[in-house]
């Protein structure tokens, strides 16, 4: 017999790692104006642009003092934020999301989706190399992680459990994300 349990804090953790099912039941915040929806002051990250695709090779020393400590820790030691705590997993306003940490522009709201686990869900990429995909082996799972084409960052994991036409649910950390409104 295996000494090993589950308690219901593993249980919890467990359940935040694999991203959460699409079809939980969660509470709906109020609608907020999309002038409000911006999460960042990017004027200090001169490598910050939402037209410039170059790749960009920034040291992590650098990103350091540039960043935030929640969008350091998410975008480049490959943190998860708590679900349903971030700034977009409920929000529907129209426009563009783009990576938070360089700026390059990563989905149009058009293809986000209310998937009900936690984080900010998308069906498409908002063109073929805005994202780039990885293997990740990490707790005992196998998943696509995805990272920003441009500057690297982890952005979430990607599942072959959304809506049609693609099938895709793209699960995003919030803090990941900067939306600029239309
Ligand atoms: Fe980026």
């Amino acid at each position: 017999m295996s000494s090993f349990s589950i308690t219901p804090t593993l249980l919890a953790s467990l359940l935040l790692i694999a991203c959460g099912s699409s079809n939980g039941q969660a509470p709906k915040a109020p609608a907020m104006s999309t002038n409000d929806m911006s999460q960042y002051d990017h004027s200090g990250n001169p490598h910050y642009s939402h037209t410039d695709t170059a790749k960009l090779n920034v040291p992590l020393s650098e990103w350091k003092k540039l960043l935030p400590a929640d969008l350091y820790y998410i975008a480049f030691e490959k943190g998860t934020e708590r679900a349903f705590t971030g700034k977009y997993w409920d929000f529907e306003g129209i426009g563009t999301y783009a990576c938070a940490v360089c700026g390059n522009v990563l989905f149009q709201a058009d293809s986000k989706f209310a998937s009900s686990c936690g984080w900010p869900s998308f069906f498409q990429a908002a063109r073929k190399d805005a994202i780039h995909y990885h293997e990740d082996r990490t707790y005992g799972m196998v998943r696509t992680e995805t990272t920003c084409g441009r500057c690297g960052a982890h952005l979430g994991h990607i599942f072959d459990d959304g809506p049609k036409p693609t099938g895709q649910r793209y699960c995003i950390n919030s803090v990941s994300l900067e939306f600029i409104g239309k």
